[in-house]
């Protein structure tokens, strides 16, 4: 497993089987994953849905198929029940965050969310994103978990995604009618023709929605994300994965796009001014891939806001080494340079951030 950070998005199928509310049936071999990527010093994000069909039995409606307030309702009751469920496989906490499309959409709600769940791993919790289907009416809703997901994998800027529910991958034709349907490892490229075969009315699969996960590896890869589409009912699933090798279907990443963000800090912003760093803070910074901290800065110049670009100055040759995106203003950075990070929150009554340039938000120019 090559990834570093991944987003795995669970299904409802997995997390509330059997039409009975929430169970460990699946999850548990999910749950033992998780914890084996944490322990090999991967970080993971959990989309998890089941929340409607974990509050279904608990709320009276009378009707194959609810109205709106009423699933609005099971989400409400349903979604405590499900990461009580999430909580109960991890000895390390979980955390619960409840989002909408309007929320992504918004850039200083984006940047907020990107925050927290930076935070959160940085302190290993595992955070559990659903979406908040209490509140979402239908501008506001991404509506499925698939496209979530994909938009976690994007703020959260995770390597990998994994879509996980009772399918095991992508299949050429409908295996249930056709049984010499064989299912596609790895699909290079999202055609019109892999939608057709995803989205055919006749095909069981697509009713189970593979359309919205094919759109989903789609939104991911042309980031640069690469995507799974696997079983997450078959724990021999997971034993695969671990040794390294592919137990569904695969969509591979385009590889430029992982280096479009670098290549649009290094050659397209403009840096609003600079910061010089001792020895220790360079060495850190070029040699280790390590993140800036206000610990390492020795001086600042230049009016900037907090997301503007900034220089990175070696303080003894005075050669700029690296650029990047920085949380604070350059007031608030000349009150917290040199400090520990664990200062910022009494020096400036609050911290957004405890490094002042993410590494993911940074490129390196030279040595
Ligand atoms: N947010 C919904 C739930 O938790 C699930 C939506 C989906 O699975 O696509 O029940």
């Amino acid at each position: 497993m090559k990834f570093n950070r991944a987003v795995i998005k669970v299904g409802s199928a997995l997390v509330a089987p059997d039409n009975n509310g929430c169970s460990g049936k699946h999850i548990l071999a999910i749950a033992r994953f998780i914890t084996e990527c944490n322990q090999a010093g991967k970080e993971i994000i959990l989309v998890s849905s089941g929340s409607v069909a974990a509050g279904r039995k608990l709320i009276q409606h009378g009707s194959p198929v609810p109205s709106i307030p009423v699933k609005q309702a099971m989400a409400s009751v349903g979604q405590m029940q499900m990461m009580a469920n999430w909580q109960r496989f991890f000895d390390v906490p979980c955390s619960q965050l409840l989002i909408t499309h309007g929320d992504l959409k918004d850039r200083e709600r984006y940047i907020n969310i990107k925050n927290t769940l930076r935070i959160l791993l940085a302190n290993n919790i595992i955070p559990i994103v659903n979406e908040n289907d209490t509140v979402a009416t239908d501008e506001l809703k991404v509506g499925d978990n698939d496209n979530l997901a994909a938009l976690v994998a994007l703020v959260s800027e995770a390597d990998c995604l994994f879509i996980l529910s009772d399918i095991d991958g992508v299949y050429d034709k409908n295996p249930k009618t056709n049984p010499d349907a064989v299912m596609i490892p790895k699909i290079q490229e999202i055609t019109p023709e892999i939608y057709a075969m995803a989205g055919s009315t006749n095909n069981v699969i697509a009713t189970g929605g593979m359309k919205t996960k094919i759109q989903a590896a789609e939104k991911a890869v042309e980031n640069g994300i690469e995507t799974y589409i696997l079983n997450g009912s078959d724990s021999t699933v997971f034993e695969k994965l671990l040794k390294g090798e592919n137990p569904g279907t695969r969509f591979v990443a385009n590889q430029a796009a992982t280096k479009a963000k670098k290549h649009w800090l290094k050659h397209t912003l403009k840096s609003n001014g600079h910061v010089m760093l001792d020895k220790g803070a360079i060495n850190a910074v070029v040699n280790k891939g390590a993140s800036l901290l206000p610990s390492g800065i020795k001086s600042i110049s230049g009016g900037f806001s907090a997301g503007d670009s900034i220089d990175i100055i070696d303080g003894e040759s005075k050669e700029r080494i690296a650029k990047g995106i920085c949380q604070y203003s350059h007031r608030d950075l000349s009150r917290i340079k040199g400090k520990n990070s664990d200062q910022i929150e009494t020096i400036l009554g609050f911290c957004p951030s405890k490094v002042v340039i993410h590494r993911d938000d940074m490129v390196v120019l030279s040595k």
